[in-house]
């Protein structure tokens, strides 16, 4: 299986390389040249495997040779072994044919955690057998970093940094960043927003110099593998109820367009979706997109649902070349113009992101009155990333259709909303109970490039 970039013009790869490298050299993403195809039957025949065993299935023809059979069915056992879940991602219903995946039984309590637990295997494995080391610096509003610093945590072949908003991640995302004792962790608080750590960490790629001399390489959500691992939970939810005898729906709360891009893979792979809904909160960019053609940047406006504060989503650039008819040249036109403030789909585009995609979006009044409905008439304490998608589930299903939307976090992560919300602050699960006592570890820096590549460079040779 080969990789090719979404603007065209960077070296095709093999999924081993696509994977340490993150970002193509052309500023685009890699995507794989054809999705391979898994037939009715293939599909039918995952009913009542293990989640890791459906995993293998899913994932194994976009691997490659890199990993024999046996190696990646192991590093599939040991990524998923420390959830908190014997299904590792539960289903549970919430109403007649409307049903809630659990994703939030990872270690660090978001969906982030089934990719990048597993690549955090497949990068020690792979590196381990090459005789190399890489330096993975990652930016993070809060998720992707605890995720990243979990799974990269001990490992011999990787140092790990995270830039974060100094002051302006909720508590539970500090300390799961800060607490971990390994010396290959470094969790760095950076004098600014998460856009500056965006800007700084994007400075650090495009500076080829420094991203060849300390490997660099990245994992957050444009990383391939990352998006591959989601693919996985699609297949084995909607075989739970009756795939692919049965055609089902999934809204997929959304930022960087990630989590419901591998919901897109999925069904070109031949699962039976009938819609993938896109629900995002106030920022609202790409419900606006899908309903108008216009992809106009505005300002981030922070939200209750801090994981989906986004101005920009970066794969979104996916879907658009697939629309575009995989033309690279048609891509990287539209993100010279993205960077002069927006641009628009053109009308054959437009359709055929709306032959896949729906959209809706919650304000932050909904999303709150939602926790309290989903707590009282369903059971069920929802995030208030999860309330986002069941809102807009809601309004937009069709009942005859089985309807799944994802539950990204777990409500202890966003604990000041649910109490907000409910009036009862949600505890942390048991195996994590001592977080708040836990010493942190952190380095303050300026909003610096300089300052940062020094930092990098000195402890990576120290
Ligand atoms: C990252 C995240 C999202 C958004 O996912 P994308 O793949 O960026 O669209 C939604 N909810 C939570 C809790 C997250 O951490």
């Amino acid at each position: 299986m080969r990789y090719i970039s979404t603007r065209g013009t960077a070296p095709v790869l093999s999924f081993e390389e696509a994977m340490l490298s993150g970002l193509a050299r052309d500023g685009g993403l890699y995507v794989p040249e054809t999705v391979p195809q898994l037939d009715a039957a293939s599909i039918r025949a995952m009913r009542g495997l293990s989640y890791e065993e459906v995993a293998c299935r899913v994932m194994r023809p976009f691997v490659g040779d890199g990993f024999s059979d046996e190696v990646f069915a192991g590093l599939i056992d040991k990524a998923y072994a420390g959830f908190g879940h014997r299904a590792r991602a539960p289903l549970v219903q919430l109403g007649a044919n409307h049903f809630l995946l659990e994703l939030f039984h990872g270690p660090t309590l978001a969906f982030k955690d089934f990719a990048m637990q597993l690549i955090g295997q497949l990068f020690e494995e792979a590196l381990t057998r090459r005789g190399e080391r890489v330096t993975i610096v990652g930016a993070t509003s809060g998720d992707t970093g605890s995720a990243a610093i979990e799974a990269f945590r001990g490992l011999e072949a990787v140092d790990v940094f995270i830039l974060y908003p100094h002051g302006r991640v909720s508590e539970v995302q500090r300390r799961q960043m800060t607490t971990p004792v390994e010396d290959n962790v470094h969790a760095l608080a950076v004098e600014g927003d998460f856009d500056d750590c965006q800007a700084r960490l994007k400075d650090m790629f495009n500076d080829f110099e420094f991203r060849d001399g300390v490997r660099l390489a990245g994992v957050n959500s444009i990383n391939w593998a990352r998006v591959l691992a989601q693919v996985v939970y699609y297949f084995s939810s909607a075989v739970s109820l009756g795939a692919p005898d049965r055609q089902v729906s999934f809204t997929v709360p959304t930022g960087n367009f990630g989590d419901i891009f591998a919901g897109y893979i999925a069904k070109r792979m031949g699962l039976p979706i009938d819609r993938l809904v896109v629900a995002t909160n106030q920022n609202d960019i790409l419900d606006r997109c899908l309903r108008s053609g216009a992809y106009e940047k505005g300002n981030v406006h922070a939200s209750i649902s801090p994981s989906m504060d986004i101005q920009v989503s970066s794969n979104f650039e996916r879907a658009l070349f697939d629309a575009y008819g995989r033309d690279g040249a048609a891509v990287a036109q539209l993100m010279d113009e993205l960077g002069e403030g927006g641009f628009h789909v053109s009308q054959g585009a437009l359709q055929a992101l709306r032959e896949h995609f729906d959209s809706g979006r919650a304000s932050e009044e909904e999303t709150l009155a939602m926790i309290g409905t989903a707590q009282m008439q369903m059971g069920e304490l929802l995030c208030p990333h999860s309330a986002v998608g069941v809102k807009v589930a809601g309004d937009l299903r069709d009942p005859a259709t089985p309807m799944i939307t994802l539950a990204t976090a777990h409500p202890a992560k966003f604990p000041d909303a649910v109490e907000r919300a409910t009036g009862t602050r949600p505890p942390l699960p048991n195996r994590m109970a001592d977080l708040y006592e836990r010493p942190e570890r952190l380095t303050r820096v300026a909003n610096d490039l300089d300052a940062l590549k020094s930092l990098i460079r000195d402890r990576i040779a120290g």
